[in-house]
């Protein structure tokens, strides 16, 4: 891996390119206006005028996992601009190298915490998968690969099923597997990452329900909504049932309809619009249904997509209202807890621990949330936060990503897990499904890792957090 390099002029679009492209700006915009979007479709195209922000000036590569692995300025976030700027000329087809770095791209979005300029990469690069997903043909291995994904993730019976298949797999699993699997030929390295990934599985979690209806303890604040997810529920189910212990301790009813199914997370942030939109509407109705006041989510990259959701359905004249007021309900469940602080209802427990926070890129970078975890990990007395050195540097994982860029991930994994180990804490905790298992398969063994409601749940209840 080579080290994280400061940007510069040489590594950067040249000179010429930026007069050229000031020279051509005039009719560019005439083309786009007269509906000619180069080599995109007209549906939602990356918008000129979020282009035209990016200045090039590089502030964002130093915190870009990719550019800080390779080094290339086309894996980095203005080089990525620079190509979709010129997909929008038409100059470059989206074949070829333009869905080689924007696959490579693990949509982590540190470099829109970066940009001095306030370049929305973010939605850039929401409206570019969708155009590669569907004007690219993909490899016929690559697209069965990408199938059996979203043929089993984001369908919890079929994740339950696959639950029985895994246990069995995990107890009879020989000690020379790892040897095997080394052996594999490298294009079935997509299948031996995701083998490495699989959790410990509990059968009984498993096929467990999250209680539809937990009443408030005490007097009651409000009557909070909860979405159980799909990987969340299934293989941490404990997480959910801790959410929902912890917010009825501090005085919310908490609902949690058993009909709720996939928010669509793991399709949108891969460009699979439609598809997410049509599960965005099912899981608006199952709220609103409901009738609470907030929807809590314990899942950075889940939470981050339904805040999203009024601009998915912005065009939908049935959906555009309802998914606006969706969205304006969605919180972060650490959100939901700070907001209690200042009148907590439920007294905590010691939990003497050294406490490494790590930062979902779905929670800090895509919804800005940093004080409040960190706010409400430190309500737990005994508890020391310690800070993580490169913490704004993702760890790999960026939902489907370590499955399909193993490499690239593995990288980051290991980057990632030294720097904890250098921290010397106790306990990892952070507040993604998707982390915890990248962070686990590199630090197998060496701390407990928790959700940050774990952790509250435990002093709550006054118990050892699970795994110290
Ligand atoms: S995205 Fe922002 S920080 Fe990066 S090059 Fe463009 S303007 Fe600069
Ligand atoms: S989203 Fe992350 S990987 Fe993609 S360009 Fe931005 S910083 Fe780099």
């Amino acid at each position: 891996m080579t080290d994280t390099q400061p940007p510069t002029h040489e590594t950067g679009p040249s000179p010429d390119y930026t007069s050229e492209r000031g020279e051509k700006a005039a009719p560019e915009r005439a083309d786009v206006l007269s509906g000619d979007f180069g080599s995109f479709d007209d549906h939602h195209p990356p918008a000129q005028e979020l282009l035209d922000d990016c200045v090039h000036c590089g502030f964002c590569l130093p915190t870009c996992p990719t550019y800080a692995l390779w080094g290339e300025e086309m894996d980095s976030p203005r080089g990525r601009i620079y190509l979709m700027e010129m997909a929008e000329k038409g100059e470059i087809p989206l074949e070829g190298a333009f869905t080689t770095h924007i696959d490579r791209c693990l949509g982590c979005m540190a470099c829109v915490t970066a940009c001095p300029s306030g370049v929305q990469y973010d939605r850039l690069l929401e409206a570019t998968r969708p155009q590669i997903e569907r004007n690219v043909p993909r490899s016929r291995a690559d697209r069965l690969f990408r199938e059996a994904i979203f043929t089993l993730f984001p369908y919890r019976r079929r994740l339950r099923a696959a639950s029985l298949g895994g246990a069995l797999y995990q107890k009879l699993r020989p000690a020379t597997m790892d040897r095997l699997l080394a052996k594999l030929p490298r294009r079935l390295e997509r299948l031996v990452a995701m083998e490495s990934l699989l959790p410990p599985v509990s059968v009984r979690d498993a096929f467990a329900r999250t209680p539809i209806f937990t009443p408030a303890v005490g007097t009651r604040r409000g009557r909070v909504g909860m979405l159980t997810g799909c990987v969340q529920d299934v293989f941490f189910h404990q997480v959910n049932l801790a959410t929902v212990r912890v917010l009825a301790a501090e005085g919310h009813d908490v609902v949690a309809p058993a009909e709720q199914a996939c928010c669509g997370a793991l399709g949108l942030h891969a460009g699979r619009e439609e598809e997410s939109a049509e599960r965005a509407r099912a899981l608006i109705a199952v709220f609103e249904r409901a009738e609470v006041d907030v929807i809590a989510v314990n899942v950075a990259g889940c939470g981050s997509s339904m805040k999203e959701y009024g601009e998915l359905l912005a065009d939908d004249p049935v959906w555009a209202d309802r998914a606006a007021a969706f969205s304006a309900k969605v919180r972060d469940v650490s959100e939901v807890l700070a907001d209690a602080l200042a009148d907590s209802r439920a007294p905590r427990h010691r939990v003497d621990a050294t406490v490494v926070y790590h930062d979902a890129c779905h929670l800090g970078h895509a919804q800005k949330i940093r004080t409040q975890p960190r706010d409400v990990l430190r309500s737990i007395p005994g508890v020391t936060l310690t800070e993580l050195p490169e913490a704004e540097i993702c760890c790999g994982s960026a939902g489907i990503y370590n499955m399909l860029q193993p490499e690239a991930a593995g990288d980051l994994g290991r980057r990632k897990a030294d720097n904890i180990r250098g921290t010397g804490a106790d306990l990892l905790v952070t507040a993604n499904p998707g982390c915890l298992l990248q962070i686990r398969k590199y630090l197998e063994g060496e701390l407990p890792m928790l959700h940050p409601v774990q952790l509250l749940d435990a002093s709550i209840r006054g118990v050892r957090p699970p795994g110290m």
